[in-house]
């Protein structure tokens, strides 16, 4: 059999130090748009997305 082809270890940069912190929970929210109308229950929502892993939340206001 041929040699095996051992993975690049990810640095340990701050992008994913980052990430470890939104894994726990802790993620860097932006507003990305302010009084997104919610069709359904007719309510304004503030739409937030994390800066580093791109997660996206609504709040209503
Ligand atoms: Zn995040």
């Amino acid at each position: 059999m041929g040699e095996v082809v051992p993975f690049k270890k990810p640095k340990l940069s701050e992008k994913h130090r980052g990430k470890t912190l939104c894994r726990s929970g802790f993620h860097q929210w932006q507003i990305i748009k302010e009084r997104q109308v919610d069709v359904q229950q007719g309510k304004l929502l503030t739409v937030y997305r994390c800066q580093r892993c791109g997660k996206i939340k609504t709040m209503a206001c």
